[in-house]
């Protein structure tokens, strides 16, 4: 039988805190069970897994653990047996009643493994400047649910834990009131460093500190719910100095970034790493040429020798070109001409085709390559393009007394976004944008209420042009660049805690 369940530790919310071993084995899922707390933006490791939600909010369970002890089961046993992921926040073990999840597995004699996870109880801490131990401050600890307060009021007594330094809270945002009342019966100092953490290690962090005294008034004038961990101990006060997450200066800030072939998530690791909420939203997608007969001729003449050169200004192009070639039973050969290529990227695309183009542009751009393209007069130019070509290239020719050909390839096209990416789209509060078809499938997406970044001229050239009219440029065409005029235009007016 291949039944295997494995009970996986999601974190605590930041995607990049699942561990290497629980990636490996949500890609060999079969079925993937999750709930609220993990990290929906793992899910895209298990592309081929369906996946199952079986969430419970806060005290409101939508799916009784017994259902989803007998649904991990069910799944395992599925035709023959089936590789089922049971990922759950922070570590499965740590509240999460992942116990009885393995249990129900034995009792079915299904073999089953646990993945440990990084537990909110510490690490949701660390993101807030606390350390859970330090010397001098705290060398011991205890971690406690808050939960117990609605059913054994009465038996709970914080005595015992009278000679722990620490003491940290999960699921205990209701009954703090209560929480607090009983350690100071217990004989806490009331003046004890005390600090609440919502949403943990996520863009959406908000942390207090206060002291034991004051906890239950401060966790209510931030609006602090669950999910929220509270810790009372000397250790919380390293908050003041220890800070570092929620202190980023694009901490919290909604960026979306168009998705490009490569790149894009570089560009997305370079804005989390300062804190940034990045959506990583595919603007343009792209169609075959709406007049193939057209590209076909065009293709057929290349070999007849009709064209000295053939330009091509974008990797899609490319691809384009040479996927309508193999559809002709054609290769790379038909390329009597020379070809040029408008950048690095373009190149590479050419040379994976196994050309390699006679002239690159010195720097990216339809402008450049209109400029410096070493063609004469006498010269037949074609330009395997999309129906949104740029007219910059054509400009320069034309101004350089040269004349081309400019034949539609492929087609660029917005997007279709469900409507979940588009509300979270609207919420950004500034999109990078790669090109200008992009520019335009945003304006004709959602509008065009929002600071724009480009990494070049051209491209803010065409963002205005369709509304845009808050744009930036980066100083130079990386990656860095781009993120420091980000951070540059948001700035962290508002790091809100
Ligand atoms: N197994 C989980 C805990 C499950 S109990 C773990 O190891 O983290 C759910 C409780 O965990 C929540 O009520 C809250 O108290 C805490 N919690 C989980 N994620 C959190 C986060 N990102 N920030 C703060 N608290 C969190």
């Amino acid at each position: 039988m291949r039944a295997f369940v494995s009970l996986i530790g999601a974190g605590p919310g930041d995607p990049g805190l699942l561990t290497l071993k629980g990636k490996l084995r949500l890609e060999q899922a079969e079925v993937v069970l999750y709930d609220y707390l993990s990290s929906l933006e793992l899910l895209k490791y298990a592309p081929r897994a369906e996946k199952i939600f079986v969430g419970k909010k806060g005290f409101s369970e939508y799916i009784s653990q017994e259902d989803i002890n007998a649904l991990v089961v069910t799944k395992a046993l599925e035709g023959g047996g089936k590789r089922v992921v049971r990922l759950k926040g922070g570590d499965p073990y740590v509240f999460g009643r992942g116990g009885e999840e393995a249990e129900a597995c034995l009792e079915r004699s299904i073999p089953f493994e646990v993945v440990p996870g990084v537990t909110s109880a510490i690490a949701a801490l660390a993101y807030a400047g606390i350390p859970i131990t330090h010397r001098g401050a705290g060398s011991s600890f205890s971690v406690l649910t808050g939960n117990e307060m609605l059913r054994d009021d009465e038996k709970l007594d914080y005595r015992s834990h009278a000679g722990i330094d620490t003491l940290v809270f999960l699921m205990g945002v209701r009954t703090l009131p209560k929480i607090v009342a009983k350690l100071l019966e217990a004989g806490r100092d009331p003046q004890t460093p005390a600090a609440t953490v919502q949403w943990g290690t996520t863009t959406r962090q908000k942390a207090v500190l206060a002291t034991l005294e004051t906890i239950v008034e401060a966790v209510e004038q931030a609006g602090i719910e669950a999910p929220a961990i509270t810790v009372v101990g000397e250790v919380a006060r390293y908050r003041q100095t220890l800070r570092w997450f929620d202190t980023l200066p694009l901490f919290g800030r909604r960026v979306a970034v168009t998705r490009t072939r490569e790149g894009n998530s570089r560009l997305k690791e370079l804005l989390e790493a300062r804190g940034a909420d990045v959506l990583e939203v595919p603007l343009i997608r792209f169609a075959p040429s709406s007049d193939p007969q057209t590209l076909h001729r065009t293709l057929s003449e290349l070999s007849s020798g009709g064209y000295t050169w053939t330009l091509f200004t974008s990797q899609q192009a490319v691809e384009e070109t040479f996927a309508q070639l193999e559809e002709m039973g054609q290769d790379a050969r038909v390329f009597r001409t020379r070809v040029a290529s408008v950048g690095p990227a373009t190149s590479a695309a050419l040379e994976a085709h196994g050309i390699r183009p006679d002239f690159v542009a010195s720097k990216p751009g339809a402008v450049h390559l209109g400029r410096e393209l070493p063609a004469r007069a006498e010269h037949r130019i074609l330009h395997l393009t999309s129906q949104q070509a740029e007219d910059a290239l054509e400009r320069e020719l034309h101004a350089r007394s040269l004349t081309y050909t400019r034949v539609e390839a492929y087609q660029t096209l917005s997007a279709e976004l469900d409507t979940d990416t588009l509300e979270q789209l609207r919420k950004a509060e500034l999109v990078t944008l790669a090109s200008g078809s992009a520019a335009r499938a945003l304006a004709e997406l959602v509008g065009t209420d929002f600071e724009v970044v480009t990494m070049g001229p051209q491209t803010e050239e065409a963002a205005r042009a369709v509304g845009f009219a808050r744009t930036w440029v980066a100083e130079d065409a990386t990656l860095e660049a781009l993120v420091d005029k980000v951070e540059e235009v948001l700035g962290n007016a508002s790091s809100s805690v």
